[in-house]
């Protein structure tokens, strides 16, 4: 199989040539140039299998240049008893007749982005070494709180790699800030910036675009890579998941083969939703796939009228993993949903780079309503869904999870449809204790690693053992930098 980019599909690449360059030159992404469908049997023989089999079949699918050994390794070591703290690794639990709860945080840093950055280090070095390349990798990432913790949690220790993480100083969670000043490991740094998420992330987009920098890399024979959501190697092991799900329901007798589920996925980046349209298009009997926003619901806005329009303004949530402007990923749905169709694709981003806005065509407006549907949660009603889904079900959500049952809520309000809807929860409540303490209707909230034995005593809930074990890690990196000296802080880190 060779993949494309979105904005050039004359060119042609292997899987590891798309993995290790993340990015493609003419500022498009990487996608299979076909997509493999799922014989008619597969979902069947899956059902019997474990988390790490399923993984191994169909990444085998998409990595037709890596062998079942080499995938049956990464799966196991990636998806082991060591990183994730249940055997089923993404577990579907039942919430109520018609509503399932794939679990997606039960990894080391508690949050989904595990799922995908456990994984993409084995695929990364993999790929480096199938490309004949033998430079070490340095990965530079900018983060609004989850991203960067999973990449250092995926890359420490492994070897000929490095990995740099820059934060906004005040723009993370308490319980954020923690994991990411006391990660471990021998090939890491970690540097908060003065600012918000946006001056981070221009930070390292100049970083990565500074042709004295690359020089100096160059010179020190380093390979400058990021760990970001548009990387394919992050994008193919979320669609295990999906088909994974089903095949739970299927075992659990929720479903019959053949059956058709909803799936309702809390939405910034576009990645997550976008590996279950994938999961749909290889066969999966998905009916629809529900987008769910916060106050910056530029998705909303746009699966419902074809307009683009990111020239709005920023809300800072309680879901912060999902305010975002701007979702990378969109581009792989509009390249498929156009057939393929790279020069309107190019268009479309180029307009969005230049104005800030487009709209897409008739008929891809169509595919668009025929498959997705949409919908965006207020603050205030975010807080009232963790509060209604602990009070009535005794199950405890984070605020990016509960932001995706009230779209949900909306959508079955609306339309009646009764179908089987599995809802992905993103990470660990106690990943945002103090929003969900105050959800829940507690008032007198504890401070920093207290958060997490107080919402402990309060649900009667166990604190996720990598959080449980913060409090006794020592800070090792608790400096900042104003955004100008961020190039500094990466000098300093290669010496
Ligand atoms: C990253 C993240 C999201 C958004 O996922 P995308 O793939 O960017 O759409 C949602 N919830 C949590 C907790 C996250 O960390």
């Amino acid at each position: 199989m060779y993949y494309v980019s979105t904005r050039n599909k004359k060119l042609e690449f292997t899987p590891a040539q798309a993995i290790s360059q993340g990015l493609s030159r003419d500022g498009g992404l990487f996608l299979p140039a076909a997509l493999p469908r799922l014989p008619g049997n597969a979902l069947e023989s899956l059902k019997e299998m474990s988390y790490q089999q399923r993984a191994v079949y169909v990444m085998g699918l998409y990595l037709t240049h890596f062998t079942t050994s080499e995938l049956t390794a990464y799966t196991s070591r990636a998806y082991g008893p060591d990183k994730f703290d249940t055997k089923e690794v993404a577990p579907v639990r039942r919430v109520d007749e018609n509503t399932y709860c794939l679990e997606l945080w039960h990894g080391p840093t508690c949050a989904f982005k595990d799922m995908a950055l456990q994984m993409l280090p084995h695929l990364l070095t993999a790929s480096m070494r199938k490309n004949y390349d033998h430079r070490p990798v340095c990965i530079l990432v900018a983060t609004s709180g989850d991203t960067g913790k999973a990449a250092m949690e995926g890359f420490r220790d492994v070897d000929k790699t490095k990995i740099l993480v820059f934060y906004p100083k005040d723009g993370v969670s308490e319980v954020q800030g923690l994991q990411m000043r006391t990660q471990e490991g021998d090939n890491v740094g970690v540097c908060s910036v003065v600012g918000n998420f946006d001056d981070a992330q221009t930070g390292v987009k100049r970083l990565f675009s500074d042709e004295g920098l690359r020089e100096e890399l160059a010179e020190k024979g380093l390979f400058l890579s990021s760990a970001n959501s548009i990387n394919w190697g992050r994008v193919l092991p979320q669609i295990v998941y999906y088909i994974s799900a089903y095949c739970d329901l299927l075992k659990q007798g929720a479903i019959s083969n053949g059956d058709a589920i909803n799936v309702c996925v809390p939405t910034g980046n576009f990645g997550n939703i976008l590996a279950a349209y994938y999961a749909r298009e290889m066969g999966v009997p998905i009916r629809r796939l529900i987008c769910a926003s916060n106050d910056n619901n530029v998705l909303t806005d746009f699966l419902t009228t074809g307009t683009y329009n990111k020239n709005r303004p920023f809300y800072n949530t309680v879901s912060p993993s999902m305010d975002i402007l701007i979702s990378s990923n969109l581009e792989r749905l509009i390249f498929a949903l156009s057939g393929n169709d790279d020069e309107r694709t190019r268009g479309y981003m180029e307009q969005l780079t230049e104005t800030g806005c487009y709209t897409v065509d008739e008929d891809i407006r169509k595919k668009i309503q025929a498959v997705f549907s949409a919908g965006y949660t207020t603050e205030a009603a975010t807080k009232e869904t963790i509060g209604k889904l602990w009070k009535e079900h005794k199950y405890l959500i984070d605020t990016h999870t509960a932001v995706a049952f009230h779209v949900l809520e909306q959508y079955r309000a609306e339309t009646g449809d009764e179908t089987p809807t599995v809802v992905a929860s993103t990470a660990s409540p106690f990943k945002f204790p103090d929003a969900v303490l105050e959800a829940i209707g507690v008032e007198e909230l504890s401070s920093g690693a207290g958060l997490l034995d107080q919402l402990s005593q309060v649900t009667g809930a166990e604190i996720p053992r990598p959080l449980a074990g913060l409090r006794d890690k020592k800070v090792r990196f608790d400096g900042w930098v104003q955004k100008e000296q961020m190039k500094a802080v990466v000098t300093g880190f290669l010496k």
